[in-house]
């Protein structure tokens, strides 16, 4: 990975990418991977892009795990006599959002769902408090509004805990007013791609011209049903696989990359 300094002086050639005619025949640059080629045309493509929250973002639930939260569902939901509803593999989900989905499409409209859907934001909101910027993100969601790409989040998380944090983080300005979480319909989560749907007619975006950037093969599954391009961010081995196996064919370990691009274009 070609790494340059922080600063102003990215629009100058960089040292070690100076080479002669003859050198750059014999000596292929070390990051033109297939994969990063494919980032490239992603990015350089993109005049819209829509983030998920939790993860190419921040860590939403650095302070408290995800799958402690959803361990907890489980049992409310057992609490209640429902537990039944829920398949072996959803039992054992670390994302909070499967118990609810299956709840979701089961008693669509139920108390049940309504009581399960506002302490789940309840969660997300007092997980603000603790959440983990991801590293670059800030920058990057910077960057890309001061070129001119228009910003949206695309996620099936609580709105309410997107703002608070974009407003901590004084990143508001970036994407207000799309923001587009989960609603009360809990059928329309991810991997259904109304949320996506919902940013691109609000920006008046084509598929074709935007990029979603998300971190789960939900993320990838609705942006393939919107039909737009897709960039995985993962931050282990072990979510890079997933998205891969998904289908993915661009997934970045960091961010930074993507900011070096995205710096360029300045
Ligand atoms: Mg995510």
């Amino acid at each position: 990975m070609v790494r340059r300094p922080l600063g102003n002086h990215l629009l100058r050639p960089h040292t070690h990418l100076v080479t002669s005619d003859a050198e750059k025949e014999t000596a292929p640059v070390a990051d033109e991977t297939e994969e990063h080629r494919k980032m490239t045309e992603l990015v350089r493509g993109a005049r819209h892009v829509l983030f998920d929250f939790d993860g190419p973002i921040c860590r939403l639930f650095a302070g408290r795990p995800a799958h402690t939260i959803a361990r907890e569902q489980v049992e409310w939901l057992d609490a209640q006599g429902l537990g039944d509803v829920l398949t072996e593999k959803e039992r054992g989900d670390d994302d909070p959002h499967a118990a609810l989905r299956s709840l979701g499409l089961q008693r669509p409209d139920s108390d049940l769902v309504e009581e399960m859907e506002r302490r789940l934001s309840e969660q997300e909101l007092w997980a603000v408090r603790s959440a983990w910027p991801t590293e670059h993100a800030d920058p990057l969601i910077r960057t890309w509004a001061a070129v001119g790409v228009r910003l949206a989040v695309t996620t099936n998380n609580s709105p309410r805990a997107v703002r608070r944090y974009l407003s901590d983080r004084d990143l508001s300005g970036c994407f207000e007013p799309h923001i587009y979480g989960r609603t009360a319909d809990l059928t329309r989560l991810k991997p259904d791609p109304y949320c996506l749907h919902r940013a691109l007619n609000a920006l008046g975006a084509a598929p074709a011209g935007a990029l979603m950037i998300g971190d789960t093969a939900t993320d990838l599954l609705a942006a393939r049903a919107a039909d737009v391009p897709f960039l995985g961010y993962a931050r282990n081995e072990r979510k890079a696989g997933l998205l891969r196996a998904a289908g993915a064919e661009a997934v970045v370990s960091s961010l930074e990359p993507v900011l070096d691009l995205v710096r360029k274009r300045r």
